[in-house]
């Protein structure tokens, strides 16, 4: 693949295999991005109520259900679907 975004003086040989690279690196940047936000958020666990922050890479590590997400609570000490506070 060739991108001639500097005319057809200068081809860049780009593999597709780097349009890959660039898509997953946008990918990871909106998820870490997106984490973070909701890291600054409380999540209220369902077993015991306790109220608590986590990680940013454990919010995007954990499956989320309609605002709900499978988080381990400091509280209890089990793993559970967290609603999220404030
Ligand atoms: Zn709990």
């Amino acid at each position: 693949m060739t991108v001639n975004w500097f005319g057809n003086r200068v081809a860049l040989p780009m593999p597709a295999w780097a349009f890959a690279l660039a898509g997953a690196a946008v990918f990871a940047a909106v998820c870490v991005t997106a984490g973070m936000i909701l890291a600054r958020k409380e999540y209220v666990c369902r077993i015991c109520g306790c109220a608590f922050r986590t990680r940013w890479y454990r919010i995007i590590a954990s499956p989320q259900h309609r605002g709900d997400r499978f988080l381990y609570c400091p509280g209890c000490g089990c793993k559970s679907w967290c609603a999220r506070g404030r």
